[in-house]
């Protein structure tokens, strides 16, 4: 196995399908050292007029979205107390406490977060963007696909500049799939290599590492997140890489990792970060 480690996973209660307690056994019978718990952190006031608000309602999972910071610590408190217990009953393998945090621009987002970083202490923080301002609303992916291909591209450009001050703030251990909206089939065109590629440099700059998300194989992308290109471009400015699963389930820890890594090297990238300087990297300004 090339990574023995897997940090980015989701759990029941939050989107996952499985229990943490399941997640830890199965990462433990396929080898894995470590296994971080990152359940989404998701806070904003209007989250809840967005659309994915009532997509998450019907699916049973809305509880991920808060409008509040103390609403998500709360969760949060008693989410971190169950993986402490489950770290006491299973010394063998290591397991961390992780989020997956949804990045906003805003005074207001960062002291909000700061203090609930304080608070909460995670072993590490995964800077996220699946939701970005646009004019009075938050919008994700999904609603870029559902605009005019005018208002769609302003979106996106919304996208590549939330991810390029979510790099500049220096408060995450590393950054998750970083061209999301070709989920949708968003944002592919040559076009957009220009910011990708201003992205990349101030990511490097930074020196945070990017996630190759091993997700993107599970559709019909046949690539994760990012693509080849984005990839070259991390190979060429040096950005440290690791994997992610971002598993939903037990059937997806470690998905795809040899392919990924395979194709990862072909991209030219040798910059394979280590677990310790993952976690060494953690929130500068915090
Ligand atoms: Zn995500
Ligand atoms: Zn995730």
């Amino acid at each position: 196995m090339i990574q023995n480690f897997t940090l980015h996973t989701h759990t029941i209660g939050f989107d996952g399908r499985d229990s943490a307690t399941e997640m830890v056994a199965v990462a433990r019978s396929m080898g894995f050292k470590t296994i971080g718990i990152s359940n989404h952190f998701i806070v904003h006031p209007d989250i809840q007029r967005s659309k994915l608000y009532g997509v998450a309602m019907a699916k049973g999972y809305a509880s991920i979205y808060a409008n509040c910071f103390e609403q998500a610590i709360e969760k949060f408190k008693s989410h971190y107390a169950e993986l402490d217990r489950l770290q006491q009953e299973n010394p063998d393998i290591k397991i961390l406490r992780g989020m997956e945090v949804d990045y906003f621009h805003t005074n207001q987002w960062r002291d909000g977060f700061s203090a609930a970083h304080q608070i909460l202490k995670p072993d590490y923080i995964i800077g996220a963007s699946h939701f970005v301002e646009y004019n009075d609303f938050i919008c994700n992916v999904h609603d870029m696909a559902s605009v005019d291909p005018k208002t769609c591209d302003k979106m996106l450009v919304q996208y590549w500049k939330n991810i390029q001050n979510m790099a500049e703030s220096n408060m995450f251990n590393w950054i998750a799939h970083l061209d999301l909206p070709r989920k949708r089939g968003l944002g592919t065109h040559k076009k957009w290599h220009g910011i990708q590629e201003e992205v990349v440099a101030t990511i490097a700059d930074k020196r945070t590492p990017v996630e190759i998300n091993t997700g993107g194989y599970g559709i019909d992308l046949k690539q994760p997140y990012p693509c080849d290109n984005i990839q070259k471009m991390l190979a060429m400015y040096h950005v440290p890489v690791l994997l992610s699963d971002d598993a939903h389930n037990i059937a997806q820890i470690g998905r795809h990792f040899d392919t990924a890594e395979c194709q990862a090297s072909n991209n030219g990238i040798k910059n394979f970060v280590s677990l310790q300087k993952i976690l060494d990297f953690r929130g500068k300004k915090l």
